[in-house]
């Protein structure tokens, strides 16, 4: 039998901002253990939690870029739980009243049509200690250490919605997540480092006939930590629904663990409620109420959108939109784009320059665009010249190549390595002669009115001059000197 799945996510991003949510120590990574920590986000009796406006800037930030509606009062909850990295005893996050409702994201569904997934809230909450057990370091001992580095960092929880709009397949699932993970970059709140865990995900899953309408019990896998991962659990988890399905069983609800070893999902608890939790407005923290202006000045000062960026490139440059989407796919490589079309007077030929030859350098030298030694108005320097037919491609190539090792202007390049065109027409015209002079039967074709071999004069003539010949001119200069 042929199942639809239904997919929906909660994601867990960690916001990049100075300080934690409720205290000033900073966010930090890769320091030693325990060392950005205070009374506060180590839960020391009487200590008084103070928001960090920056995370709600954040927060409503999401929101705005996933068509949420934002509410103009919301509320902490305490969510009641023990854990060692917990010390409080309970998590603050949001239950009623979170800052956003009501969104979606656009994604390309697998029919190829636009596909609207739908978000259900997104709120804002702390995230918890780190335990590190022994095992992990390969100690003979058997004991586990808490970090409480991570105590308290403003984590956002954007919770796809099942009922509606769901992502209908793993692949679905993938795009959704990249898709989110794009937008929440380009709007400067998260790196989205899944190796880093700023971005972690719960999935949850349920499958029913092809064309039936039903919801089925659902599962939740837990804590996916990267794509590769996410994409395999679902497949493990499809399957073993469809099995328990095709013999007459039927599907707990539960929560599961996808072990990364044995590639397979293991249950880890019957799937809490909401009830478990015995969630209340957290005493320590006012409402929050946020007026009109602040939103609003939020709204206006909102980064353009990967989507936008696509549509602008694609109207205003004339460039197709498979292109875009490759230019737009990460922003630093749409801002570096961005500030070199400035510069340029081929934006076409420029796009084609920086997905072809500039992305072939990056890689070959394992370097990001922002480490790019090449500056933007240099590299549509280069761009023009090889428009305006001063340069021919081949050496442009030569002088990216040496632009990259270098960090200096392409007109520096060409004057010190004597890349300069051959101008002179005189000099062009001995090139052609000796070209001539070797290809006597190609000429004579010539003369009898076939054009054809006219490219492997030219061909030769490039190849004597090592390329500095502009090829227009040589065209017409054959097409004057044999007029066929
Ligand atoms: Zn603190």
């Amino acid at each position: 039998m042929e199942y639809d799945a239904i997919i929906c996510f909660e994601t867990h991003v960690e916001l990049k901002t100075e300080t934690k949510l409720f205290c000033g120590c900073r966010v930090a990574y890769d320091i030693p253990p325990n060392t950005e920590i205070c009374p506060v986000c180590t839960g020391q009796p009487g200590a008084l939690p103070v928001l960090n406006r920056k995370a709600v800037e954040y927060a409503i930030r999401a929101g705005v870029a996933l068509d949420c509606t934002i509410n103009s009062r919301s509320r902490f909850a305490r969510k009641n739980y023990f854990y060692p990295d917990l010390p409080k005893g309970y998590q603050i996050s949001q239950y009623e009243l979170p800052f956003c409702e009501n969104g979606y994201l656009e994604i390309t569904g697998d029919d190829g049509k636009p596909y609207l997934v739908g978000i259900k809230r997104i709120h804002l909450e702390e995230d918890a200690g780190k335990l590190v057990h022994s095992s992990d370091s390969f100690d003979d001992a058997d004991y586990s250490l808490v970090d409480y580095n991570r105590s308290s960092v403003p984590l956002l929880e954007i919770v796809g919605d099942h009922e509606k709009n769901p992502l209908r397949s793993i692949q679905e699932a993938r795009a959704y997540l990249e898709k989110l993970r794009q937008i929440l970059r380009y709007i400067g709140i998260s790196d989205c480092k899944m190796e880093k865990g700023q971005l972690r995900c719960d999935v949850n899953l349920s499958i029913r006939p092809k064309g039936t309408t039903t919801f089925n019990n659902r599962t939740e896998v837990k804590n996916m930590s990267s794509f590769r991962f996410m994409m395999e659990a679902l497949e493990y988890e499809m399957n073993r629904q469809a099995e328990i399905l095709e013999s007459g069983g039927s599907i707990e609800q539960e929560t599961l663990l996808f072990d990364e070893i044995k590639r397979i999902t293991l249950p880890m608890r019957s799937k809490e409620d909401a009830p478990d939790y015995r969630y209340f407005p957290d005493p320590d923290l006012l409402e929050v109420d946020l007026d009109d202006k602040f939103i609003a000045d939020i709204k206006n000062a909102l980064p353009e959108l990967p989507h936008q960026r696509v549509q602008k490139i694609m109207d205003v440059y004339d460039i197709p939109r498979d292109d875009a989407l490759i230019l737009t796919k990460d922003r630093d490589i749409s801002d570096y784009f961005t500030a070199c079309v400035l510069h340029c007077q081929d934006p076409k030929r420029l796009s084609h320059w920086i997905i072809k030859e500039l992305f072939r350098l990056l890689k070959e030298a394992s370097a990001a665009i922002k480490e790019c030694p090449i500056e933007p108005e240099n590299c549509a320097e280069l761009v023009n010249l090889v428009s305006q037919g001063k340069v021919t491609a081949g050496i442009g190539r030569e002088i990216l190549d040496d632009m990259f090792k270098t960090g200096e202007a392409p007109n520096t390049i060409i004057d010190k390595k004597g890349l300069k065109p051959i101008q002179d027409e005189n000099r062009l015209e001995t090139l052609l002669d000796e070209v001539m002079d070797e290809n006597p039967e190609v000429v004579s074709q010539i003369e009898e009115g076939n054009l054809k071999p006219i490219d492997f004069l030219v061909g030769q003539v490039m190849r004597k001059s090592k390329g500095k010949a502009n090829p227009k001119s040589v065209i017409k200069l054959i097409h004057r000197k044999l007029n066929p």
